[in-house]
């Protein structure tokens, strides 16, 4: 097998750390870098039970500066890229858009750079992954699902850098000839995710007997993919996948927003040995996110045709395994929660 060496950009935060574990216990012989700046969302508490493994490296920087990317290619060899860096959550780009234009579509083109340079026309087994979102597809409101070829169509500022980054991955294929990839992933949940979106975000209110707020009528639909399921996609793109190809990745599980809270009160009350309906109680419903999709529904069946990928985790098991992880590790939540988060939750849902 070829002892790569590979670069994991975002490695610190949610679906980076699921992945760097992975690749760093399932391939002992490749080199696995974790690029990552530690803004509010990395922690690299989410990597103590690796960070001691002789194939993981750790490089405390910002994609925004590209001489430290050329280093770190040089320094590695890097032959593969795993980009998963980027300021991931809609609500804080409807506040502060350039920061996510700067990271999400300046960055990319950083690394697009970087890669290019560095590889210098000498793209025999490299590979240049791009980690994007199916909300670039904007609102799937008719029915239908989401494939390869829906035309794109970003509604919030966060889906908008997503897509602009997504662009310049396909130019940097066309034009230079780079060996990119791109997957486009619905809603992840599970282990290590920050509590400012909707799973965790309720399960810490319901913990904190907090009122549980829930976007105008609730009835917004998303689809949901058990995390570990996203990094087993990401590894079966990154080693299975077509150059130059898009992959959509889903669960096949839409829920409506209401619905979800409601199973997750369900499961809390079971798990807390509460009355039935003592979290459901705490359900307040807010005014609705400016620009709210309705909906996102995603077609992965090319995936799966190529590369035989399908999520081995249910919704029940998956929901089950993430409330158990939080409530085992509520230091952790602790440790996210306090400092800059109150004030950003105050500013959210206070009145
Ligand atoms: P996250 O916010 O949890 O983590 C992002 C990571 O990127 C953090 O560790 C952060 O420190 C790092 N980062 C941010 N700016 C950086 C910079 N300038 N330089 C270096 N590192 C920087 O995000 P996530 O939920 O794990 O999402 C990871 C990727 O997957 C993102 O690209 C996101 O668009 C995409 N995605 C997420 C979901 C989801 O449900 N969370 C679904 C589909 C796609």
């Amino acid at each position: 097998m070829t002892k790569r060496k590979i670069l994991i950009t975002g490695g610190a935060g949610f679906i980076g750390s699921h992945v760097v574990r992975l690749f760093v216990n399932k391939y002992p012989d490749y080199t696995v870098v974790n690029l990552d700046k530690l803004t509010y969302a990395g922690n690299l508490e989410n990597l103590r039970d690796i960070e001691k493994k002789p194939n993981y490296h750790f490089e405390k920087g910002d994609i925004l500066d590209i001489e430290f990317l050329f280093e770190v290619f040089k320094k590695y060899g890097i032959d593969g890229v795993i980009h998963l860096a980027a300021e991931s959550h809609v609500d804080r780009s409807l506040h502060n858009p350039t920061e996510f234009a700067e990271t999400n579509i300046l960055g990319t083109l950083n690394l697009l750079r970087a890669a290019q340079a560095s590889w210098a026309n000498a793209y025999e087994g490299k590979v240049f992954y791009h980690i994007s979102t199916d909300e670039v597809y904007g609102s799937a409101d008719h029915g239908g699902f989401f494939t390869e070829t829906t035309p794109i169509d970003p509604r919030s500022p966060y889906s908008a850098s997503k897509a602009s980054s997504d662009h310049f991955v396909s130019a940097f294929h066309n034009s230079f000839s780079l060996p990119t990839r791109i997957s486009r992933c619905s809603n992840n949940y599970g282990p290590f995710h920050f509590p400012e979106k909707l799973i965790p975000l309720m399960i810490n209110n319901i913990l904190n007997n907090k009122p549980l707020p829930v976007y105008g009528k609730g009835e917004n639909i998303r689809d949901w993919l058990f995390v570990e399921d996203h990094a087993g996609a990401i590894d079966s793109i990154f080693h299975s996948g077509k150059t130059g190809e898009v992959y959509n990745i889903g669960g096949n599980n839409e829920w409506r927003n209401i619905d979800l809270v409601n199973f997750l009160c369900y499961t809390m009350d079971k798990k807390l040995g509460r009355e039935e309906g003592t979290s459901a109680k705490l359900i307040t419903y807010v005014k609705d996110r400016l620009g709210h999709d309705l909906r996102y529904a995603i077609d992965a069946s090319k995936l799966t045709a190529e590369t035989g990928w399908r999520p081995q985790v249910t919704f029940e098991e998956g929901l089950e395994k993430t409330v158990d992880w939080y409530l085992a590790n509520q230091e952790w939540l602790k440790n996210v929660t306090s400092g800059d988060y109150l004030k950003y939750y105050s500013k959210m849902y206070q009145a």
